[in-house]
């Protein structure tokens, strides 16, 4: 059993042709741009869409817990006290209230990805293990790939890269691809943008070129925390001294998934960042194509 938050079908962003990619739920870090912050937590959780209420109170008398309330600006939940039983959600009539992650078996997540094979073999697609981070619930991730592995399906792996290597040993067999993140190569501003420490992350890239992985490295770009000239190029450096790598691709930093907080209850710690701009995104490909890395811009929602 795992507990997934989407699995999003027909998607052209994570990686080659037509894929479906499983959304995990349970990250270790706490990015401060991240845009599934509903991938963050490892549990189900109740999210809330207040413009959508219309003051029935059918939610606070189904709620056994006194977690549910009915505020001035709309539905709330006092996330203390909430069991995540979704009772609540089950009486909403206005989808006011909804619950965010389902625990699912392999059979199932595969119950729903076999139906498109047809449309993997003709794009040269597969699917995708997303997130979240997926190798926080490695075991399930591993049984996806395995089963994947049996239908012949390609795979692709999208990690932030923070786990055991035994982790990455158990199952880099059944990955065709890696879309690994890399945010930052200094150590200090890593923790104090991600929450971690990134010495594992880089010793695990590493590793995995050394043994002739496919990887994709991924930067997503974040104003005022690595899109300047030195940053990129302290990546740039390190991706070009690997011993193999198929290509870089900058993710510019975008607005999507910020409303998600609210409907957490969650505070957004970058309220003002804009996107970087087209001459800043090309500027920053020119230093990467600097260190003959093939660069790609992909926007990724
Ligand atoms: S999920 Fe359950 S405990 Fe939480 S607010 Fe809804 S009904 Fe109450
Ligand atoms: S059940 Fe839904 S619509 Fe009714 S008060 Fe609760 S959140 Fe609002």
């Amino acid at each position: 059993m795992a507990i997934v938050f989407d699995i999003r079908k027909y998607s052209i962003h994570d990686g080659p042709g037509i894929r479906t990619t499983v959304f995990f739920k349970g990250c270790p870090l706490r990015c401060r741009w991240c845009h599934n912050p509903e991938g963050q937590f490892l549990g189900v959780e109740v999210i809330l869409r207040s413009a959508r209420c219309i003051r029935c109170r059918a939610c606070v008398e189904a709620c056994p817990h006194g977690a549910a309330r009915l505020g001035e600006a709309g539905p709330e939940v006092q996330r203390e006290r909430c069991e995540r039983c979704g009772e609540c959600t089950l009486v909403c009539c206005a989808e006011a209230r909804q619950i965010v992650g389902r625990e699912m078996t392999v059979a199932q997540v595969m119950a729903e990805i076999e139906g498109d094979i047809p449309f993997y073999d003709e794009s040269g697609g597969g699917v995708t293990l997303s997130g979240g981070e997926p190798l926080a619930q490695r075991d399930f991730a591993l049984g996806l790939l395995e089963a994947c592995k049996e239908k012949e399906i390609h795979t692709a792996l999208d990690t932030c890269g923070f786990a055991t290597w035994d982790t990455f040993e158990r199952l880099r067999a059944c990955v065709d691809l890696f879309l690994y993140d890399l945010k930052l190569v200094d150590a200090e501003k890593h923790h104090q943008f991600t929450g971690v420490s990134n010495e594992r992350i880089l010793a695990n890239l590493q590793a995995l070129s050394q043994r002739g992985h496919k990887i994709l490295l991924r930067v997503p770009v974040i104003p005022g925390i690595n899109d300047d000239a030195e940053t990129i190029r302290q990546i740039a450096s390190l991706a070009a001294s690997l011993p193999h790598l198929d290509g870089i691709e900058l993710l510019p930093y975008h607005h999507i998934g910020v409303d998600k907080y609210t409907r957490l209850n969650k505070t957004y710690l970058l309220p003002d960042a804009q996107p970087p701009s087209e001459e800043k995104m090309a500027e920053l490909t020119y230093i990467l194509q600097a260190y003959g890395l093939p660069v790609k811009i992909e926007v990724k929602t």
